[in-house]
This record gives structure tokens, C-alpha cells and sequence, in this order.
């Protein structure tokens, strides 16, 4: 059991999994819907930079209040594995958003995913 995950920014080894991100996307480098925790959906289109075959974002959350997510992409044959910047720039957004909180959360809740959309809609294209 060494094998654990730390925290992308503070390398601490208490997480938490809060949530699922997949992108559906429409084969033009461009996400049309993020389905968080596989029941809520984001129909927002923006840039994506993988023709997906298929991709998974696990969001975390360790026990000094940082966001962090490890993402998976699948692209011509290959899984990316954390080469994403949008969820590169959801994390630091929500790591903006939540950094003076007083009681930290650690599940998925609907002020969390009003700022996941937030994020998504400064990112949205026509
Ligand atoms: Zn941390």
C-alpha cells in the first residue's frame, strides 16, 4: 500500500475524490458537454484540444483545501495522462475561488459545481 496519491500542489498524502469530469466532444477539437459524476450535465462548447476516444478526470481534494485533478485523455491511440490544460486551469481557478475558506469540503456539492460551470462558461466559444 505505498503506492498513494499526493496532492499536486502541496504534496500531502490525505485526498479525497470529489467528483467525475467526461467530456463529450463533437470530433472538432471542441467539448459540447461535461458530465460531472456521470448526473450532472454542462452543455457548454468549448476548445479541446484532444479528438477523444474516450477520457476521464477524477477531481481531488487533499486535506489542506487544494484542487487537483489527474486526467486522462484518449487521442490517436494514446492516453494522455494529465497534458490537459483546461482541467490545468479548472484546478487553478477553483483553488482561487476556495483558498480563504474556512470549513473545507470534501464531496461534490452545488456550490462546487456553480463554480465548475463558471470556470467552463469564461471558457465558452460560439
Ligand atoms: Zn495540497
Amino acid at each position: 500500500m505505498n503506492n498513494i496519491l499526493y496532492c499536486s500542489v502541496c504534496d500531502h498524502d490525505y485526498a479525497h475524490l470529489i467528483g467525475t469530469i467526461e467530456v463529450i466532444d463533437n470530433d472538432e477539437n471542441q467539448a459540447v458537454e461535461f458530465m460531472i459524476n456521470s448526473k450532472y450535465s454542462i452543455a457548454i462548447k468549448t476548445k479541446y484540444e484532444y479528438r477523444s476516444q474516450g477520457n476521464i478526470h477524477l477531481l481531488f481534494r487533499c486535506e489542506e483545501g487544494h484542487f487537483f485533478i489527474k486526467s486522462f485523455d484518449g487521442h490517436k491511440g494514446n492516453i494522455f495522462m494529465d497534458e490537459n490544460t483546461l482541467m490545468d486551469e479548472l484546478t487553478s481557478y477553483l483553488n482561487d475561488v476556495y483558498q480563504n475558506e474556512k470549513d473545507l469540503f470534501f464531496t461534490l456539492n452545488y456550490d462546487l459545481l456553480g463554480n465548475i460551470e463558471k470556470f467552463l462558461k469564461t471558457q465558452k466559444i460560439y
